[in-house]
């Protein structure tokens, strides 16, 4: 057992700052010589790592230098998202080998589980990995879970989701460890890992789409409460506001979301618009449109406000569908902030949008394995 202890932080370290020597290793993570030497042959034989040539000379002799073997290992990713669900699978370097995008095809606990299993199976074919080099299959689900249980707890998006449960029956049928994680948190980890919060201790992501999820990372884990912290969108902003889906009035989600800005455009434009297009009227400086996003700049301040004012982040992240309006949503909020937040936290802060695409959830949710392996 100790050994295994010894060789996570000694592969972890390859990986973040590899080719590196093993004098480099031993010195930063301050490890007895014999102890280290011993767990780096031990992952060599296991083929997770390999010589990489020689550093530059400094004077003495040139040491050698180690690497990780990214196809070593992969870990698969699967995001449900309400219509489609993306498929990723990833080296150790969280590298993309194989991605796809599927309709959604269930109904009901039984034909997701059989959906589920369907596209692992074809993945398994179409990259004809042996099951021996996959660590695991994290799943980025649209609601609640219990992760411990690996139970689906609750989906807005269907009637039927309530307590499914997913990990067993496919640890079972896969022989592999499933994960299971809310997609707000895989999206919050995806940051962590790949985005603008690589390396923050301390930051908050919030995910403006449907509705409005918030993932919390402090102090280098995402904080979980007792399992539904981050219910942002559902925070009141106007007691005698819009009813909202979730039977409260005045939330958060009810000013802005995807469906909220869509109503207003076509209210405004009296036709259907998409978001795409509204995106364009934007830069063309069409002034109903500007005037919806402001409107929702200044509502979305309020939220953010409140957010500052209790956790003091350094760094909030902004994902989700929305996220594309860029300034045209965020100047707006910015604007509206001296007035919610104190001035010290307000000073701290830095708000930006996301700079990961549309597949950050699954690689999200494919870092939930990786990072288990690593850490
Ligand atoms: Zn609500």
């Amino acid at each position: 057992m100790k050994r295994i202890s010894n060789q996570k932080p000694i592969l972890n370290l390859i990986r973040e700052r590899g080719p590196i020597s093993r004098t480099e290793v031993i010195r930063i993570l301050q490890m007895r010589p014999g102890t280290a030497l011993e767990s780096i042959e031990e992952l060599r034989q296991k083929g997770l790592i390999e010589e990489a040539g020689k550093a530059k000379s400094t004077g003495g002799r040139r040491p050698v230098l180690l690497k990780l073997i990214p196809e070593a290992r992969f870990a698969i990713g699967l995001h449900l998202r309400k219509r489609d669900t993306v498929l990723v699978v990833v080296d150790l370097q969280a590298g993309i080998v194989y991605e796809d995008k599927v309709k959604n095809r269930f109904k009901d606990k039984k034909t997701l589980l059989g959906y589920i299993s369907k596209n692992l199976d074809k993945i398994f074919r179409a990259t004809k990995i042996s099951t021996n080099r996959i660590l695991g299959v994290g799943l980025a689900i649209p609601g609640l879970v219990d992760r411990e249980k690996g139970i689906c707890l609750f989906s807005t998006y269907y009637s039927w989701w309530k307590d499914i449960a997913l990990r067993k029956p496919l640890e079972k049928k896969f022989h592999l460890p499933i994960s299971l994680e809310n997609d707000t948190k895989s999206l919050t980890l995806a940051e962590r890992w790949f985005g603008r919060g690589k390396e923050r201790d301390n930051f908050l992501y919030l995910d403006l789409g449907e509705g409005i999820g918030l993932g919390i990372f402090l102090n280098g884990e995402i904080h979980e409460g007792k399992g539904a912290a981050g219910e942002f969108g559902h925070t009141t902003i106007d007691l005698n506001g819009p009813l909202c889906r979730c039977g409260k009035r005045g939330c958060l989600e009810t000013f802005v979301s995807t469906t909220v800005l869509k109503r207003k455009a076509e209210r405004a434009f009296n036709r259907n618009i998409s978001l795409p297009e509204m995106l364009r009227l934007a830069e063309k400086r069409e002034r109903k449109t500007l005037q919806i996003l402001e409107r929702a700049g200044k509502y979305l301040a309020i939220g953010i406000g409140n957010l500052i004012n209790l956790f003091n982040p350094g760094l909030i992240i902004i994902g989700g569908p929305l996220s594309q309006f860029g300034n045209f949503l965020l100047e707006p909020m910015r604007q509206n902030l001296s007035s919610q937040v104190l001035k010290r936290p307000l000073e701290d802060v830095t708000i930006v949008s996301t700079q990961l695409g549309e597949d950050a959830g699954v690689r999200g949710a494919a870092s939930l394995i990786l990072k288990k392996f690593f850490q």
